[in-house]
């Protein structure tokens, strides 16, 4: 089994020392469980919230075991009666090549889809259902409203975009880059905007001359500040992801303190400001199945994959997928 394991917690930016790739015994499965030969890990921007220690909505990875992470696997041995030896599966697999899970934990999402199998940690799987989640639940559209996504080029914020177009909204997609920025435009974002441009700002108020019904929050920080001026009376902000903070020390970041002004328009402009983990949102799970399974097939939908090849590239991609150099959902061939 080769696999890899955090073997320090980073202090600000992850490095290559956080991590070791390492070869151990492949494990054995005990009763009720089943090893798995994982083929697709999914690398995503929540795995560097799981390096550090201190309080959050989920434990940290222990210093010396494993990475965690979802993976479509191959049944290989099965002590359960209801899983069969050689079927696809997805499981918290994490990062390595062999896993022994409890088969009750593993699901089968993607039954006779005909979809890649990779789409089940993407477009299909948790990302998928986190723009669909939160839109459903906190964004609550109306037809004729304007939503605005950053991270648009990424699984969360490509469907988000997608499923808003569907709903008759106006949108406003943000990416890092002219080569993701006109991606964008191919899937429909009716302005697409480079968040690197020096006049960002600027534009993105002239692209917004109704203001934002529902800005998704997937980034913060410099594009969180251009969005606050132009939120609208009763704007709704699913808080799905901050990651231009990930990477930041302690719980209150430096610089002028705006906390005060910021909760006085969230009353004067009735604002509704609300975080969410796709999780607590479970039970939309079957649905959103039906619904993008449906859409992925009618071409309503368009995803784009970013595909590395080994376990030995998983941390550099990751560094990457934190910095804006993954073109699409992150995720390691394991073949
Ligand atoms: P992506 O594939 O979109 O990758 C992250 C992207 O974030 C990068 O490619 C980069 O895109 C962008 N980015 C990084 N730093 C900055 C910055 N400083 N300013 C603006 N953009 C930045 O990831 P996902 O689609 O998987 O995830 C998107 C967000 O959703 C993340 O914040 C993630 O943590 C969150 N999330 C939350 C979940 C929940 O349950 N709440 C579940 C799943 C994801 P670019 O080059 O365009 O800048």
């Amino acid at each position: 089994n080769t696999r890899v394991v955090l073997a320090s917690r980073p202090q600000g930016e992850p490095v290559a020392a956080n991590f070791r790739l390492e070869q151990v015994a492949v494990p054995t499965p005990g009763p009720g469980q089943v090893l798995l030969r994982n083929r697709w890990l999914s690398l995503d921007p929540y795995m560097r919230g799981r390096m550090e220690e201190g309080p959050s909505y989920a434990a940290p990875v222990a210093v010396d075991a494993v990475m965690e992470g979802r993976t479509v696997s191959e049944v290989i041995a099965s002590n359960h009666p209801d899983i069969a030896v050689g079927e696809r599966v997805v499981a918290t697999g994490n990062w390595q090549t062999h896993a022994v899970v409890d088969g009750d934990s593993i699901t089968r999402t993607l039954g006779d889809t005909g979809l890649p199998v990779s789409t089940a940690l993407g477009v299909y799987g948790m990302p998928g259902f986190t723009a669909y989640a939160g839109l459903q639940e906190i964004g609550r559209l109306q037809p004729g409203e304007t939503l605005v996504v950053a991270a648009a080029s990424g699984p969360v914020g490509a469907t988000v975009g997608q499923i808003a177009k569907l709903q008759g909204a106006r949108t406003v997609g943000i990416a890092g880059g002219e080569q993701k920025r006109r991606y964008l435009e191919t899937l429909g974002f009716d302005v697409a905007l480079d968040h690197r441009a020096d006049d960002f700002a600027a534009r993105l108020r002239a692209a917004l001359p109704n203001g934002i019904d529902v800005y998704f929050e997937n980034v913060g920080g410099h594009v969180f500040e251009a969005v606050v001026p132009l939120l609208n009376d009763f704007a709704r902000i699913p808080v799905c992801g901050t990651i231009a903070t990930y990477n930041a020390r302690g719980a209150v970041l430096p610089g002028p303190d705006r906390l005060p002004g910021f909760m006085s328009q969230v009353l004067r402009q009735r604002l509704t400001v609300r975080g969410f983990i796709q999780s607590d949102f479970h039970a939309l799970f079957p649905a959103f199945l039906a619904d993008m399974a449906r859409w992925l097939q009618e071409g309503k939908v368009q995803y784009r994959e970013d595909i590395v090849e080994g376990l030995a590239q998983a941390p550099e991609a990751f560094f990457g997928l934190l910095k804006g150099r993954n073109f699409g959902k992150l995720v390691v061939k394991l073949d």
